[in-house]
């Protein structure tokens, strides 16, 4: 019989398991794995720095629903990737870090790169394991990766010594389970459907937040079905976008603030009550706001604001029993609604405040003109990523997304660094679609070495720069002296674009809408990737927002 290594073991059972790609940065003692992945038939995809790795291996979790895999060296490689695990425990998203480890055999000796990586690990994890034979790996893998997408999706840490990965077990006394099937999905009680719609039948001022729990539940159907059905107004949230198109007239996103304030019922679609929901408390929301909450996780209902209904399950399947009682008693807010005016008339002020920015040509450029050049320009289907405080917050006010997944940004943590990681995983899991990935120049400065890992692998990523040199932005000269500059000030128009030319992308800078425009059309074009490096106006800012993301 064969021998098969601890790493074969791995990455067999890995693509058992339906894991497809994997992200990492090599060294000891997990060289063998990367090599026996991509035996096995796994993209691996070598990365600068193990944030990026992990940042993208959850990404991939949140695009496909089967986790992506993160391997990192012992020790410090590790720890860089609990940036990762604990972006996933954040985002709800499932991913594995396949963790190297000093020998075991050496544990608490003070072995080369030894930590406590188990338990470092087990806070952001929703299951850390240590295999404790090379025989076992496949059984260990397996309970990972369906962990990880049944339930709440979250993260799984599996840490390997350096004896389990190269030790070499009897092909014989290996045994694989089978492909642990896409999760299940749980209906809720029918008792408690029937509750949901007489709520809303009681609402004079009902409102839908769609959150990014139906995008990665694949609901769309059912979710647009249901917001035909009820003619009800919605909201999505940045990762909800596109569930239901961004420019469906019954989006009320351009009013969020009064939607969100005035409502009497609000439906949760897989979107929590946190700190980008406002906790559902005045002065954002009502007071005695009734909510109809759809969640996987049980304990996810009732979080900050009692619920009126709880549904536990998945929101594909819920929503479409949402949809069937809404067929066998018919139930729409009325075209008359004084809501709906109410909402309609600040939607449209709104709206024309918005396109007034985006439609100053003034040099330079604030950015609402920015991100209507790329509006116009993407294609459609095309996947973005934006990340930096205004890049993030203005692009989201001003890019359309007609169909789900199609954007992914700093989350529910908040974690700038993210982009370049998730644009690399966006484009290997979609080679068929365009990325571009948006980032502030702050928000470059975290991962920007990895254009040269898109440039390596042949993955045309436009990377736009929106560069207003600084965190935050207003600085538009440095001070003679070094130790004058500003704590949120950076380079003066730093050539960025300069930087991916050394590894054989384009990069252009640029200053006015027509250079914007042109380089834009061109990078499209490439098959390889670009930096358009753009200098807007330091001082530019986003529209006054009654109640912004970050306020508490
Ligand atoms: P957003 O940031 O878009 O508001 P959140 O991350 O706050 O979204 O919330 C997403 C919610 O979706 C989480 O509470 C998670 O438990 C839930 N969720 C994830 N998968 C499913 C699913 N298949 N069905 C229902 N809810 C889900």
């Amino acid at each position: 019989m064969a021998e098969l290594s601890g790493a074969t073991l791995i990455a067999r059972s890995l693509k058992q398991q339906g894991v497809e790609v994997m992200f990492g940065v090599v060294g000891f003692p997990v060289f063998g794995i990367a090599s026996a992945a991509q035996a096995e038939g796994i993209k691996y995809v070598g990365m600068r720095n193990e944030q990026s790795a992990s940042y993208a291996a959850a990404a991939v979790g949140y695009l496909t629903g089967r986790p992506g895999a993160c391997l990192v060296v012992s020790g410090p490689g590790m720890i860089h990737a609990l940036a990762g695990l604990s972006n996933a425990w954040s985002n709800c998203w499932p991913m594995i870090v396949i963790g190297g480890a000093s020998n075991s055999y050496q544990e608490g000796m003070g072995a080369f790169q030894e930590a406590p990586q188990v338990e470092s690990a087990r806070l952001y994890t929703k299951w850390t394991a240590r295999p404790d034979s090379p025989q076992r790996i496949p059984t260990y893998i397996e309970q990972a990766v369906r962990t990880s997408i049944y339930g709440r999706p979250g993260a799984i840490y599996l840490d390997f010594p350096d004896d389990v990965i190269s030790a070499q077990v009897d092909e014989s006394i290996v045994s694989f389970p089978g492909r642990c099937p896409d999760p299940p999905r749980p209906q809720a009680a029918p008792s408690d459907i029937e509750s949901a719609v007489d709520v809303l039948r009681s609402a004079e001022r009902p409102l839908v937040i769609v959150g990014k729990g139906a995008a990665y539940s694949n609901a769309e159907d059912e979710v647009r079905a249901f917001i035909e059905a009820t003619q009800l107004p919605f909201l999505s949230s940045p990762m909800g976008k596109g569930v239901v198109s961004d420019e469906h007239p019954l989006s009320v996103a351009p009013g969020r603030a009064l939607a969100l304030g005035e409502a009497d019922v609000v439906v949760l679609l897989g979107a929590r009550l946190n700190w980008m929901m406002h906790f559902g408390l005045p002065p954002r929301f009502g007071a005695g706001v009734k909510t109809i909450q759809i969640d996987i996780a049980a304990e996810e209902i009732g979080r900050n604001v009692p619920a009126e209904v709880g549904l536990v399950g998945d929101l594909k399947s819920i929503v479409g029993q949402l949809n069937d009682a809404l067929a066998a008693k018919p139930y729409r807010l009325a075209a008359d609604a004084p809501w709906r005016a109410t909402l309609g008339d600040k939607v449209d002020n709104n709206k024309q405040a918005v396109r007034a920015m985006m439609d100053d040509e003034s040099v330079p450029m604030g950015y609402y003109r920015v991100f209507r050049e790329i509006q116009e320009q993407a294609p459609a289907g095309t996947i973005i990523q934006a990340e930096g405080a205004q890049t993030m917050d203005i692009s989201r006010s001003v890019l359309m997304h007609d169909e789900p997944r199609l954007r992914l940004d700093a989350g529910s943590f908040g974690t700038m660094g993210v982009g370049l990681g998730q644009a690399i995983a966006a484009q290997v899991v979609h080679p068929d679609k365009k990325v571009i990935c948006i980032e502030g120049d702050s928000a470059f400065g975290f991962s920007g070495m990895e254009v040269e890992t898109a440039c390596r692998y042949r993955l045309p990523i436009v990377f736009v720069i929106v560069n207003n040199n600084s965190i935050g932005g207003g600085v538009k000269q440095l001070p003679e002296d070094p130790w004058a500059i500003p704590p949120s000030g950076y380079t003066i128009d730093a050539g960025y674009e300069k930087m991916i030319e050394g590894f054989g992308g384009k990069g252009y800078l640029v200053r006015t809408p027509e250079e914007l425009g042109a380089s834009l059309k061109q990078a499209l074009d490439d098959d390889m990737p670009s930096i358009i490096n753009v200098l807007i106006d330091p001082s530019a800012r986003g529209k006054p927002q009654k109640f912004a993301w970050l306020t508490q």
